[in-house]
């Protein structure tokens, strides 16, 4: 199973830094700008983002998440054994396959369809359990859950069946870190068109469901569809989900990637740096190579992108390799053999952020965040 723990060799000279202390901070920020009875579900799918699952739940629920969200049944699996108590969520459809392994262990799934709800009963009521199930509708994502103008029958058909708890009923937004929000409001008002027809139907006021539908996209910028609980997850690492939603002040970065200078050369005019022979010196120039490559989950760049050395930025020259890459250092000659590299985060007084890096590598800070690799250690600063 993908885990980020740490062997007890030495460290290689390239790793991801977590700041658990920071981390504390974002999430006393966060409460204090939440309104006071709203819930969060913190969401540690793909290793929290690459931050360490286990770690991220340990402090999330210390700081009063009231549940936990991934999005397969290892991950859920993980982190229980990693004694995280509070409730697990597992995101998506799980394959007939899983049910019997989600309910032996108490994980919160999400049934969609009736034949899905029927199975799930029926192996709760085998274990004599009552299995903790939500519904996901789907408002216009076209991803998972029941289409909303047809979810008033498919819940009532869950409230049916006897080992079933049907816990929430959620939505998911496909646009809600933009400035437009249009489509947002859209998928809002089909969630409330469903709402009142659960209204009218009583089943609102006879059970007890937790309605959520934001991520940190909708918390911050959607106040009107916070309902009882919030699913965030790239928040309280520190980063926005886009450059057009609010800021809250205080909250940083937790993570910083950094390596160190493995070679310095000096090169030629003419020379080349790199395969494929991207680059070529058009005087001589001083390069270094940095133990980390695309492999490492550096974006595949072409003289793309900068590092940060004794505070100052030095070119990314070449093509990055699975392993390695080449800097120019031409203007940094103070730089020594195994001098820090900050690939990602604050050196001095300049910064790389996780969004330079994406738009460098032409994606989503998500996306760069996730992509660290397992050999990169992770190291957590208390
Ligand atoms: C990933 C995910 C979230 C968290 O999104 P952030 O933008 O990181 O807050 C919330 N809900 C669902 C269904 C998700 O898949």
């Amino acid at each position: 199973m993908l885990s980020l723990r740490q062997s007890n060799t030495p460290l290689r000279a390239a790793w991801v830094e977590i700041n658990l202390a920071q981390l504390r901070r974002n999430l006393e920020i966060i409460r204090a700008d939440m309104p006071p009875n709203l819930k969060w579900c913190s969401v540690v799918k793909d290793q929290a983002y690459g931050h360490g699952a286990v770690e991220i739940a340990r402090e999330t629920v210390r700081a009063g998440a009231s549940y936990v969200a991934v999005a397969t049944l290892d991950e859920a699996l993980e982190l229980r054994g990693a004694q995280i108590k509070a409730p697990i969520l597992i995101f998506g459809e799980r394959p007939p396959t899983a049910l019997d392994c989600c309910i032996e262990n108490d994980f919160t799934i999400f049934v969609n369809d009736t034949a899905q709800a029927k199975q799930a009963d029926e192996i709760a009521r085998k274990k004599s359990k009552f299995a903790s199930v939500q519904v996901e509708i789907d408002t216009g994502l076209s991803r998972y859950g029941i289409r909303w103008t047809k979810a008033p029958s498919v819940i009532e058909s869950i409230l049916q069946l006897a080992n079933l708890q049907l816990a929430g009923i959620m939505t998911h937004f496909a646009m809600s870190d933009e400035l437009d929000k249009t489509f947002a409001y859209e998928q809002l008002r089909r969630f409330e068109e469903l709402l009142q027809q659960l209204r009218e139907r009583k089943i609102l006021s006879s059970y007890s469901l937790l309605l959520h539908a934001c991520n940190t996209g909708g918390y911050l910028d959607i106040s009107k569809a916070h309902f009882d609980m919030v699913r965030m997850g790239i928040l309280p690492l520190g980063v926005y989900p886009s450059k057009a939603c609010r800021r809250i002040s205080g909250l940083l970065p937790i993570m910083s990637v950094k390596t160190r200078i493995a070679a310095i050369k000096p090169i030629e005019l003419g020379d080349t740096v790199g395969y494929g022979m991207r680059y070529r010196a058009e005087s001589p120039r001083t390069i270094a190579v940095l133990p980390i490559g695309y492999g490492d989950g550096f974006p595949r760049v072409r003289n793309t992108g900068y590092v940060l050395v004794h505070g100052k930025r030095a070119p990314v020259i070449g093509g990055n390799a699975m392993d390695a890459m080449m800097i120019d250092i031409t203007d940094i000659p103070q730089t020594q053999l195994w001098d820090e590299v900050v690939i990602m985060g604050k050196q001095g007084k300049d910064e790389i952020s996780v969004h330079d890096l994406a738009a460098w590598g032409g994606t989503v800070s998500y996306d760069i965040m996730t992509r660290w690799s397992v050999r990169m250690p992770r190291v957590y600063l208390e």
